[in-house]
């Protein structure tokens, strides 16, 4: 008994003892925390480093792009052929990728010897052996009745500049094996967004933004990045840390001085290390009684599977003691239980060094992602990995210590780089195929110039109808006199009320102008239209407004003043003098009933009567496109136009009187409130209208009305964007095919939304952020998807408008008979002044359109309110001869 625990005691404290001693030897390969933390901040400077244009050429981290630039979804299907050129042996390989989710892979392979000769030979010699042995695999399975898309694995640093490179197959993916295993554990863990070998060589991809790729063109979206970490430390990084071993192993080797990282990791160098360190230590007589065996001295002679067998767990020492007498020497007990020791510290040396580096990455990662927490899998393969007994363990726990704040999964790819090839190639040819299905849909919102040019002509003939007495009563562009026949010229002054209702707010304003100096100032309130009142009865509608009213006056301070006031109400109004309107029908939002067919000044005297509190002189009944062209008017003389692109879209314009068959009087101006959001509601721009269009037209307030407007206007492009999302989900081409309850809501995607996503200053992630808070969950590709969607919608949206605008300069040009106009627009609406790329499109196609006309932009300042006021205050000048008269 006490016999078996003093030998207890006695191998305990030999083992101690040579521990001590083997760690003492080695103490600079033990790395600590510190150290580690430190290599990890040198590598992630290093990928910065890669990454950059000008530092790129001198970076010993090469960190090459590959063109692969989506991970599995899961979707992909289909017959692939792969081939995987690696170190020692080369795999044709035919996968089948099974459909509905399965994510069922078949494979069947066959392996081809690579020849010396043929690795070592020229680029075009490797390529016809290499279709050689395709056209063999393709003989011998019977295959050759068909085009195979086809991948191709080649584990040795490359540049690639495309990833589809023809070769007379269909389609060529040129892998590197770290992107097979990344694409083959993604398509098991849409996680997976990295990719580790630790075998022969080691290396790792991952997949970065395309905004910090200097090397590729392009900001949008993520691509895999091959980092060929190997060669970290090539520029003398990590010389603090390479040991004498490290450098004897470089100079002995094929390639001194060159991937000095990957000598202190790698399956292909660790036995050799511990080869290096026995032989020290031999000589130094701390091993072995000081006796070396030839084989000792041999290089090559220890490899890295002795290494992973003297480390097992329980016959470890039984290993050690075999692999050093089949070595030839004579190991104690003392001498296997230090050479197992040796093999601990190099192998956890390696895992250490590659926990540090990938710890950089998935720090890269979680920061390019903005989040405090990263979850993330990344994809693991290599014989170093896969058969050393601790080897995993080590590196799970060492990089989890180094990233607390990332939940890392480690997922070993089965049969990684070959069905990674055919993963990439699944891949590429599903995006393509989905590429092509997006593409049909965004060219339908393509116009080409000939159907702006057919808008443009389309829309003239109808601004001829609307002022037509014969053809009025049909004309989609109704063309209504606004009785606002004087601009401002400067002497108009005094106060005035104003009313604002026309969107989703209806605002009161108090506006003072002094004449001469042409300043104007506003005091207004804005008040919510709750959408009860909107679509409620006409009396509550008008209730509303004049509790509104009564509020203001409250609040100014103004409660009994006899101000004049001006009613800019932006909806289709018949008139007949300046303070006369008749609403034809309600847009937008808008659906009171008793009121089509009313006088809306009548039915707001009325109101005001009802509430018997103060009375009002209400002077003019205005639209909102004609405020807007007088508060221009105002500053720019020029200004004979008005257009709005705000909820919804509508345009004014200075017309000779002659011209205008319905009003009598054949001198001077007067404006026309065109209403052309009603153009093509006679079908004559169908042609251009999608399914989509259709599809909001149906869900509208007024189905068959304001056609145009439909396309054109705040209120409507968002819906436009979500009806294509719901249906390219539909097919399958987003949000991974699932139509969310929230994507199926109407109105959630708003016009604003647009803007944001199309800011040029949005990085892809904040996209995603937005369509997050929309409660659509969108992965990178989608986000590239919506924005482009939002893109065509938009553009057409400009251009169409413009299309517009062209036919009415172009009018304005003709009619007076001139070769060349100048003249001003004054423009208002959220969606021009907001959305980054519309006012640019717009301006853009009035320029092409309308070639001879020199169209100036003023944005109006406010028009509504100062507009309403102006003309007030024109109107009251106008009326005082009379009276006076
Ligand atoms: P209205 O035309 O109703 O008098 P606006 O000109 O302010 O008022 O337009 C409001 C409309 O503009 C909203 O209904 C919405 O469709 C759109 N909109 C709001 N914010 C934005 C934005 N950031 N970019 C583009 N459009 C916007
Ligand atoms: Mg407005």
């Amino acid at each position: 008994m006490f016999a078996v625990h003093l030998m207890a005691f006695y191998f305990t404290k030999l083992k101690e003892d040579q521990i001590k001693k083997v760690d003492r030897f080695l103490y600079h390969m033990r790395l600590s925390d510190e150290t580690l933390l430190d290599i990890m901040a040198r590598f992630q400077a290093e990928m910065e480093k890669g990454l950059g244009k000008d530092t790129n050429p001198t970076a010993s981290v090469k960190m090459l792009p590959t063109f692969v630039r989506a991970i599995p979804d899961g979707s992909e299907k289909g017959e692939f052929l792969s081939l995987d050129l690696g170190g020692s042996k080369f795999r044709v390989l035919k996968v089948q990728v099974s459909e509905e989710g399965k994510r069922n892979v078949q494979m069947e392979s066959q392996f081809y010897p690579t020849p010396n000769e043929i690795i070592r030979g020229n680029g075009s010699e490797l390529f016809e052996y290499v279709v050689d042995c395709l056209a063999d695999f393709m003989k011998t399975k019977d295959l050759k009745h068909k085009k195979f898309p086809l991948g191709l694995t080649f584990s040795f640093p490359c540049r690639q500049t495309k990833l589809e490179e023809d070769m007379d197959v269909d389609i060529l993916a040129l892998v590197n094996d770290t992107v097979g295993t990344m694409m083959t554990c993604a398509y098991d863990d849409p996680y997976c967004e990295v990719g580790v070998i630790i075998g022969t060589g080691t290396n790792a991809c991952y997949m970065e933004d395309m905004s910090n790729i200097d090397l590729v063109e392009g900001d949008e979206g993520r691509m895999c990045i091959n980092t060929e970490w190997g060669a970290f430390g090539d520029d003398g990084a990590l010389e603090d840390i390479r040991t004498d071993f490290d450098r004897e192993l470089d100079l002995g080797s094929l390639n001194p001085g060159k991937q000095l990282f990957e000598k202190m990791i790698s399956g292909l160098y660790l036995g050799e290390l511990v080869r290096l360190i026995l032989l020290k230590m031999a000589r130094d007589g701390l091993l072995f009684g000081g006796k070396k065996s030839s084989a000792l001295l041999t290089k090559g002679k220890i490899e890295t599977r002795h290494v992973a067998a003297m480390e097992k767990y329980k016959e470890g020492l039984a290993n050690t003691r075999e692999i050093l007498t089949d070595l030839g020497l004579e190991p104690s007990e003392a001498d296997c239980i230090a050479a197992q020791h040796v093999c601990t510290i190099v192998s956890f040396r390696s895992a250490n060094l590659c926990a540090a580096a990938l710890a950089a990455i998935l720090t890269r990662l979680r920061e390019n992602k903005k989040l405090v927490r990263l979850r993330t899998t990344v994809g693991m393969d290599g014989t170093l990995y896969k058969i050393h007994p601790q080897y995993p363990k080590r590196l799970h726990k060492v990089v989890r210590k180094l990233v607390p704040n990332c939940d890392v999964r480690f997922l070993l790819s089965e049969s990684g780089s070959t069905k990674g090839a055919a993963m990439v190639t699944a891949v590429a040819s599903r995006v393509q195929a989905q590429r092509k299905q997006i593409d049909k849909v965004l060219a339908l919102f393509q116009l080409k110039r000939e159907h702006l040019v057919s808008v443009q002509n389309k829309m003239r003939t109808e601004l001829e109808y609307g002022l037509k007495k014969k053809t009025h009563p049909l004309a989609t562009v109704k063309m209504l006199p606004t009785y606002v026949c004087g601009m401002p010229d400067g002497t108009e002054k005094g106060k005035f009320l104003a009313l604002d209702l026309g969107g989703t707010n209806f605002r009161v304003l108090l506006v003072k102008i002094r004449s001469g100096r042409r300043s104007v100032r506003m005091y207004n309130k804005i008040f919510a239209i709750p959408l009860e009142i909107m679509q409620g009865t006409g009396e509550e509608l008008f209730d509303h407004i004049v509790q509104c009213i009564a509020d203001f006056l409250d609040y100014m301070g103004l409660k009994g003043a006899q101000l004049p006031l001006g009613f800019t109400f932006s909806f289709p109004c018949r008139q007949t003098s300046i303070d006369k309107g008749t609403l034809i029908e309600w847009t937008k939002g808008f659906k009171a009933t008793d009121c089509e067919g009313e006088d809306v000044v009548d039915m707001l005297r009325e109101a005001i009567k009802r509430r018997n509190e103060f009375d009002l002189d209400i002077v003019a009944v205005v639209n909102d496109t004609v405020g807007t062209m007088m508060t221009c008017g105002h500053e720019d003389p020029n200004c004979e136009i008005g257009l709005i692109a705000g909820t919804g879209s509508n345009m004014c314009y200075m017309e000779e009187m002659r011209n205008i068959e319905l009003v009598e009087e054949n001198e001077g101006k007067m404006c026309i409130n065109t209403e052309w959001g009603g153009f093509g509601d006679n079908g004559c721009i169908d042609d251009i209208r999608t399914q989509y269009d259709k599809e909001v037209d149906e869900g509208s307030l007024n189905p068959g009305k304001q056609r145009y407007e439909k396309m054109t206007s705040g209120m409507y492009l968002g819906e436009i964007v979500r009806q294509i999302l719901i249906d390219l989900t539909k097919q399958g081409l987003l949000f991974r095919g699932q139509i969310s309850e929230r994507l199926r809501t109407r109105g959630i995607f708003e016009t604003k939304f647009l803007s944001q996503i199309e800011s040029d200053r949005l990085a892809l992630l904040q996209v995603r952020g937005i369509l997050q808070q929309l409660g659509l969950d969108s992965t990178c590709e989608d986000s590239i998807v919506v924005k482009e969607v939002c893109g065509a919608v938009s553009r057409r949206a400009a251009q169409l408008c413009g299309a517009g605008l062209a036919a009415i300069v172009e009018k304005r040009r003709e009619n007076q008979g001139l070769e060349h106009l100048r003249i001003t627009v004054g423009v208002d609406g959220t969606l021009y002044k907001l959305h980054p790329h519309f006012s640019r499109i717009l301006q853009e196609t009035v320029k092409e359109l309308a070639p001879r006309c020199d169209v100036s932009f003023l944005l109006s300042e406010d028009g509504s309110g100062k507009g309403a006021a102006l003309i007030t205050a024109v109107a009251k000048r106008l009326q005082q001869p009379r009276k006076e008269n």
